[in-house]
């Protein structure tokens, strides 16, 4: 079967000022990635168009997927979408320090699309840009129940110096 991510350029750099389409949806493996960030089960989109220009072959468009992982403050399941614009330049002899080549009278797009959804997975999510996380204290989900812990207490060892520090003769 015909790999959807591999264009053939040659096709392309014939006839200048044409457009080709690269719409479909892949098995995170086809590209090679392997990342528990990525939602189970779920495929990463890719919408690009390849514009063939005097200077090469342009591609455009967006790359998305899904996304899952754990608020970062109180360990809620987040579930998301990543939506990322790419745009890059691909040449047979490569002149634009910026450019890819084009290999093979071929332009793979798999790196591309690899390294742009890997670039865009969050490491660390938020269940909501106001999430009040977990209470260091007592524990509890801060955002279901508030809780009357005052968490601005300094810790418990310390004042134990503390203490100890105003028995000390001046
Ligand atoms: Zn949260
Ligand atoms: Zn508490």
């Amino acid at each position: 079967m015909k790999n959807p991510l591999v264009v053939n350029a040659l096709e392309l750099l014939r006839r200048p000022g044409s457009l080709k389409d690269v719409v479909c949806d892949v098995e995170p493996d086809l590209v090679g990635l392997q990342d528990d960030r990525l939602a189970p089960h779920s495929n990463v989109d890719v919408e690009l168009v390849c514009s063939s220009l005097s200077t090469g072959i342009v591609i455009e468009g967006s790359i998305s997927a899904r996304f899952h992982g754990e608020c970062r403050r109180c360990l809620a399941p987040v579930d998301g979408r990543i939506d990322a614009r790419v745009r890059e330049l691909y040449q047979e002899t490569v002149t634009d320090p910026d450019a890819f080549p084009i290999e093979n009278d071929q332009i793979d797009l798999r790196p591309l699309v690899r390294e742009t959804v890997l670039l865009e997975l969050p490491d660390a999510p938020l269940c909501s840009a106001d999430c009040r996380g977990l209470c260091p204290v007592c524990g509890l989900d801060r955002n279901a129940t508030p809780c009357s812990c005052r968490t601005d207490a300094r810790d418990p060892r310390w004042s134990a110096l503390d203490a100890l520090r105003e028995q000390l003769p001046e």
